[in-house]
């Protein structure tokens, strides 16, 4: 309930009524909004909003690693609370964005040179969502178990 105040503090942030505002708005409804979206579902509820203040706000919060921004090609920046670390997948169908469980810890998996640290990362993935994957082929469940055939335990 309270998630937003403390969040704010351990950002560093001062807590106020725009930035609650604007931060309740993503933390509603995790979709992936853009800026303009975030606006307008702000100004419902506190009418007097800004849309600068509204990019302000997230601008502030994306700095300090309250909400990541998410850039999908040729589309606004998008905006995302979920502070788990995660990726994003891009459907190139039907745009939707889905955050992506990243089961790696920072920068283990990619060869990095010797003496690069990974401080953050920010991964989309793109492709097709199951809405719009062919149909027809969906009784594929090559990854769905991926457990050595059976434990020959006798
Ligand atoms: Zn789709
Ligand atoms: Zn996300």
């Amino acid at each position: 309930m309270r998630k937003y105040a403390s969040a704010m503090v351990q950002g560093g942030l001062r807590l106020t009524p725009q930035r609650r505002q604007v931060y309740e708005v993503l933390m509603d409804k995790m979709d992936h909004p853009t800026a303009t979206e975030v606006f307008i579902r702000s100004q419902k509820r506190m009418p007097s909003i800004s849309l600068a203040t509204v990019y302000n706000c997230l601008e502030t919060m994306v700095g300090s690693g309250l909400v990541k921004a998410v850039h999908v090609d040729r589309e606004p920046t998008r905006f995302c609370a979920n502070l788990q670390e995660h990726g994003h997948f891009h459907c190139t169908e039907c745009g939707h964005i889905s955050d992506i469980e990243f089961s790696e810890t920072r920068g283990k998996g990619w060869k990095l040179p010797p003496g690069f640290l990974v401080t953050q990362h920010d991964v989309t993935l793109r492709g097709l969502c199951a809405n719009c994957g062919t149909p027809s082929k969906t009784s594929n469940h090559s990854n769905a178990n991926h457990s050595n055939a059976k434990p020959s335990t006798k």
